[in-house]
């Protein structure tokens, strides 16, 4: 275990004020990836700031009829707040589809966002890992690599983003508020995140001086057709093989407008606005969502051992979406269109 020091911050302008003056301190919410990096030596920061004492735990209303989530608001309180419940479903199902309760019941909204990889060559220090160390090469391209990326990698990593509530938060258009030394600036949930290009040790464009204060709900939850299909490896405690959001506006059995977010597949939560603008005005038919899976996958590729991934995820789209269409967001197992 590597010493570190410890200090609370009393508001946000405070965070950011420790935060900028000790570049290699980090914040602590939940701590539930955090201290697990520290014990394992991936992380080894000079600081703990610990933020859970600021007071951005409310959900609030937004004038033009949105909500306002505050990033210390816990995950499981977020799921079952009466308001996520009822108009954004979508967003309750993710976060109940992650983890377990306890962990919810620590883990934060922000430091949900910024959770690491679980691309188990970055826990192991023996290993060589470009996120954990850059320049030393990637473990995962020639090694085991069933769960990991088949979209938008790169020659140095091929990791994904493990969050689950992030791939809802994508498909609702969310926006990320963050406060720095510059002042605030509110982000795009889709700008949010990197793909890891050359430089795959920075997971965000969250800016060094920067704490995250809130996500921003548009008020359009498409409460009444969606679906979070998570296909994993046990029905519990287990992180996404692919995940879907799927969100539909429906006039009749014609869609009016789809929003889809694949979760497990890349280094970010995977959108491609083309595959969504071709399901609009599009019957909801079987024939439309695989047109729409084939438009989503393109360029799709494998590893070896996460091959298998791109058919999974062809198939998961069309469920989801048929889910969403029915208004049966729950059902996992519907055998006549997959
Ligand atoms: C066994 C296990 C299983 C899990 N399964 C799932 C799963 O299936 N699906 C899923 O989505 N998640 C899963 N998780 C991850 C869990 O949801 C995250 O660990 C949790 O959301 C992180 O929140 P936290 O508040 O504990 O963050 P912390 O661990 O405190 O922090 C994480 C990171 O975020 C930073 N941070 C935190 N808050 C802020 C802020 N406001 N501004 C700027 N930086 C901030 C910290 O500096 C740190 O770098 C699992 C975790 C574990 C341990
Ligand atoms: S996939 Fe990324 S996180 Fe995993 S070993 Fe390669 S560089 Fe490291």
């Amino acid at each position: 275990m590597n010493n570190f020091e410890f200090s609370r911050a009393a508001d946000v302008a405070d965070a950011v004020r420790q935060i900028a003056a000790e570049p290699s301190a980090t914040f602590v919410a939940g701590g539930t990836n955090l201290i697990d990096l520290i014990k394992e030596g991936v992380t080894k920061p000079s600081r703990l700031i610990d933020i859970t004492r600021l007071q951005l735990n409310r959900v609030e209303d937004k004038s033009d009829g949105g909500l306002r989530i505050g990033a210390l608001v816990p995950n499981s309180d977020l799921a079952y707040h009466p308001q996520i419940a009822a108009r954004y479903p979508l967003l309750a199902s993710a976060i109940l589809a992650g983890a377990s309760a306890q962990l919810r019941n620590m883990a934060s909204t922000g430091g949900n966002l910024l959770q690491r990889t679980r691309c188990f060559y970055f826990y192991d220090t023996t290993t060589p890992c470009n996120k954990r160390e850059p320049g030393s090469g990637c473990s995962a391209i020639e090694g085991i690599n069933r769960g990991h990326a088949i979209l938008g990698t790169s020659e140095r990593c091929i990791a994904t983003h493990p969050s689950d509530m992030c791939v809802a938060l994508a498909a609702l258009e969310a926006r990320v508020l963050v406060t720095g030394k510059s002042g605030e600036r509110s982000i795009a949930f889709a700008d949010f995140h990197r793909l890891p290009g050359d430089t795959p040790q920075t997971d965000s464009n969250l800016r060094a001086d920067e704490i995250i204060t809130a996500i921003e709900l548009p008020p359009k939850g498409f409460a009444a057709n969606y679906s979070y299909l998570k296909i994993r490896d046990r029905l519990s405690y287990a992180f996404a093989l692919v995940s879907v959001a799927a969100a539909l506006e429906l006039d009749g059995d014609k869609i009016k407008q789809a929003r889809l977010a694949l979760g497990g597949v890349a280094h970010k939560p995977w959108r491609v606005p083309e595959g969504e603008t071709q399901l609009g005005d599009a019957p909801a038919t079987r024939e439309s969502f695989a047109r729409a899976a084939e438009t989503v996958l393109r360029g799709a590729r494998g590893f070896g051992h996460n091959d298998f991934k791109i058919e999974l995820a062809r198939r998961a789209i069309v469920r989801a979406l048929t889910q969403a269409a029915r208004g049966t967001p729950q059902s996992q197992s519907d055998k006549r269109v997959a």
